[in-house]
């Protein structure tokens, strides 16, 4: 086997196995076997989406999933077998389905996908998402959005479905989201810390077939975008809506909205290039001197944190306070309860620091950041972004990974990067860093945008 020019692979493939699809007039098995994807979701549509990146030979595939396995998902699962109810879902799927093709290399994280930061889909090529509710689906939308990646959605409910495709900026989830929707979210966050319990998908009726069908397509999707747009190809812009109790199916196409919060791209993104114990130190004033060098002591700047955090509980009956370090999303509402008193504690929340301000010395790790994850630093209207790079310990070792930065990405850090040392660079994360905390490398690794373009 040899790629277009001749050249023999650099892989080794076994040469009869993907004959059948190596003849689709525009497949690159190479780059398929080079490529990562993230499967967000272990359930019905997660099975048979990792079932079809196997087959096909994605040569890295990675799922999360918090949950473990029920007697109801028997039916659906292909994967799941008797006798798995109590397992976790996201290990048990990777490990069965490895033994469907041994080139690949699947991993099956238990977490839930909020308690990543944005570089969990800045080192993935492609975003798969096998979910069964909006919150999770929102979250993967806004690390799209930031880190310019497309993802893929999947639903499906009796014998419908749709699958969808959203590249940002041009599509996006949340503009898709109707007010009954956002009375269901909004109803969810009307005490805005939520127990996991209230956030599980619905048990709304679906069969095996349905999941097959728009888990086919979300793969099938995966592997367009991961060749990007050419002949005889196109990946889809919006949905394919499948109704198969009435022989349906139609494309869809959503309008971005003009007042869309969710369209905040981090571009282009510096790293932080610290070992990891000056990372744990790094205070919010340092993150944003490190991003303004040249904004005077006196020059106001704001670290925007991402999400709501909150950094601490106070009992007014038992006039108390305690600290906290974690995103409001991943905090479930029985832990406000006082230990002491059992009364609900009221949660303080930042969403920005200001520079000068109260919590300006505190350490991003204190503030309860996501590893892995991109601030903004502004200064007045302008923002600088910042990775704050180190590979989340939960993910395999093999995602320390950089990836080729479009030209664009690479001409905007040059111009507007803090440093002299403009030289674009992979990102290399901290683990692997051996550069002084006075040292910052400038971030080519915007990535994504251009391919899907
Ligand atoms: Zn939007
Ligand atoms: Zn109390």
């Amino acid at each position: 086997m040899a790629t277009d020019d001749g050249a023999p692979l650099a892989v080794t493939l076994d040469e009869s196995r993907y004959d059948r699809q190596e003849r689709v007039s525009w497949w690159d098995q190479e780059r398929l076997t080079a490529a990562t994807v993230l499967v967000v979701g272990a359930g019905a549509l997660g099975n048979e989406v990792v079932k079809n990146l196997a087959l096909i030979g994605v040569g890295t595939i990675c799922v999360l999933d918090i949950d473990t396995i029920e007697a109801s998902n028997l039916a659906r699962c292909v994967f799941f077998r008797h006798g798995d109810e109590g397992r976790a879902k996201a290990p048990t799927l990777a490990e069965r389905a490895r033994e469907l093709n041994p080139d690949v290399t699947i991993e099956g994280i238990v977490a839930d996908v909020r308690t990543f930061g944005t570089g969990l889909f800045l080192r993935a090529d492609v975003v798969v998402g096998a979910l069964d509710n909006r919150e999770a689906r929102l979250y993967c939308n806004r690390l799209a959005a930031r880190a310019g990646r497309s993802w893929v959605d999947g639903a499906i409910e009796a014998l419908s479905g749709v699958a969808r495709v959203f590249t940002p900026p041009k599509s996006c989830y949340e503009c898709t989201l109707s007010e009954t929707d956002w009375e269901v979210l909004a109803h969810r966050q009307s005490c805005r810390l939520l127990s996991r319990d209230q956030m599980e998908g619905g048990k709304v009726p679906t069969t095996a077939t349905t999941s097959s069908i728009v888990a086919g397509i979300e793969a099938q999707e995966g592997v367009k975008l991961l060749h990007g747009l050419g002949p005889g190809v196109q990946p889809l812009t919006g949905a394919i809506v499948f109704d198969g109790a009435n022989n349906d199916a139609y494309p869809l196409t959503y309008a971005p909205r003009e007042d869309c919060l969710a369209h905040n791209r981090f571009d282009p993104i510096s790293v932080v290039d610290l070992p990891p114990g000056e990372l744990e130190a790094l205070t919010a004033a340092g993150l944003a001197r490190m991003a303004w060098p040249e904004a005077g002591s006196a020059d106001p700047l704001v670290v925007e944190l991402a999400d709501d955090q909150v950094i601490a509980w106070r009992c007014t009956t038992c006039e108390t306070t305690a600290p906290e370090h974690r995103p409001a999303a991943l905090i479930a509402w029985g832990e406000a309860a006082c230990a002491t008193c059992g009364e609900p504690r009221l949660p303080e929340f930042v969403t920005s620091i200001d520079l000068p301000g109260p919590h300006a010395d505190r350490t991003l790790v204190e503030l309860g950041i996501r590893t892995d994850e991109i601030l903004s630093v502004r200064r007045g209207v302008e923002e600088r972004f910042w990775w704050l790079a180190a590979l989340d310990d939960r993910l395999p070792s093999t995602w320390h990974r950089a990836t080729t930065p479009p030209a664009e990405a690479i001409t905007q850090a040059a111009s507007s990067a803090p440093t002299a040392a403009n030289t674009p660079a992979t990102a290399t994360t901290s683990a692997t860093a051996t550069t002084s905390a006075a040292t910052i490398s400038v971030a080519a690794e915007s990535v994504g945008g251009g391919r899907n373009g």
